[in-house]
C-alpha cells in the first residue's frame, strides 16, 4: 500500500485489559483520528451495536472478502475470523488521520511487515494475570469456557510484548490514558523512510 501521509497506532493486549475505555478517553486529546471497525464473523455481545463495534459478518461473507483481498489484515482469533477492510484504512490515511486499530498480536505482525514504516505499536495489558481474570468474571459479557479462551490467548499473548514499541500497564485510567495520549502524538511524528531520504536531499541541495 503506497501511503505517503498519516500514521498507524496499534493497540493490542488481551480482551479485558481496557483498550476500549482508554480510546473512549484519550479521543478528544489527540486530533483527527480514524478508528478502524473490524469485521468479524464473532456472535453479537449484549450492548454491541453492528457498525459501530464490528461490522458482524458471517463466515461465507468473510472467506469472500479474503478471496476478494479486501483485507489489510485478518486472524482467527478464539476461534472467529477477526479482519480490518483495507479501503476506509486507505481514506484515512490520505485524509492525514491517526489510524487507530485494535488488533491482536497476529494482526499486529501483518501490519507491521505490510505498513511497518509508519505504524507505532502499543501492548495494553492489567497489571497482572489475576487482575485479567476478575475483569473478565466482572465484565460478566462472556461464557465462562469463552474466558477460559481468553486467558489462555492472553498468557500466549503478553509472550510477545517485545514485538511492540510501548507497553502500558492499564491500573489507574487516568495514567494510562495521559501515556496513550503522549503515544498518540509521536506516533504522528513517526519519520518514514522516505521522509528521512526527502530531507537529507533537500538539505545537502543548499549548501
Ligand atoms: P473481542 O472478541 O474481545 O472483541 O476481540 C478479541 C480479540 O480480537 C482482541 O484481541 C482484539 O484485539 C482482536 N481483534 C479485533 N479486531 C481485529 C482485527 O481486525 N484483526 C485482528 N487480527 N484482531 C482483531
Amino acid at each position: 500500500m503506497n501511503c505517503n501521509t498519516g500514521a498507524i497506532l496499534v493497540l493490542s493486549g488481551p480482551s479485558g485489559a481496557g483498550k476500549s475505555s482508554l480510546i473512549k478517553k484519550i479521543e478528544e486529546d489527540i486530533g483527527a483520528y480514524y478508528f478502524s471497525i473490524s469485521t468479524t464473523t464473532r456472535a453479537i455481545r449484549k450492548g454491541e451495536v453492528d457498525g459501530v463495534d464490528y461490522h458482524f459478518v458471517d463466515k461465507k461473507n468473510f472467506e469472500e472478502d479474503i478471496d476478494e483481498e479486501n483485507f489489510l489484515e485478518y486472524a482467527l482469533v478464539h476461534g472467529n475470523y477477526y479482519g480490518t477492510s483495507m479501503k476506509p484504512v486507505k481514506k484515512a490515511l490520505k485524509e492525514k488521520k491517526l489510524v487507530i486499530f485494535d488488533i491482536d498480536v497476529q494482526g499486529h505482525d501483518e501490519v507491521q511487515n505490510r505498513l511497518g514504516d509508519i505504524t507505532t505499536s502499543v501492548f495494553i495489558t492489567t497489571p497482572t494475570l489475576k487482575e485479567l481474570k476478575e475483569r473478565l468474571h466482572l465484565r460478566g459479557t462472556d461464557e465462562d469456557k469463552i474466558i477460559q479462551n481468553r486467558i489462555s490467548m492472553a498468557t500466549k499473548e503478553v509472550q510477545r510484548i517485545s514485538e511492540y514499541d510501548y507497553l502500558i500497564v492499564n491500573d489507574d485510567l487516568n495514567e494510562a490514558s495521559q501515556k496513550l495520549i503522549q503515544i498518540a502524538k509521536a506516533a504522528r511524528m513517526k519519520m518514514t523512510s522516505k521522509t528521512i531520504s526527502n530531507f537529507v536531499r533537500e538539505w545537502e541541495s543548499v549548501s
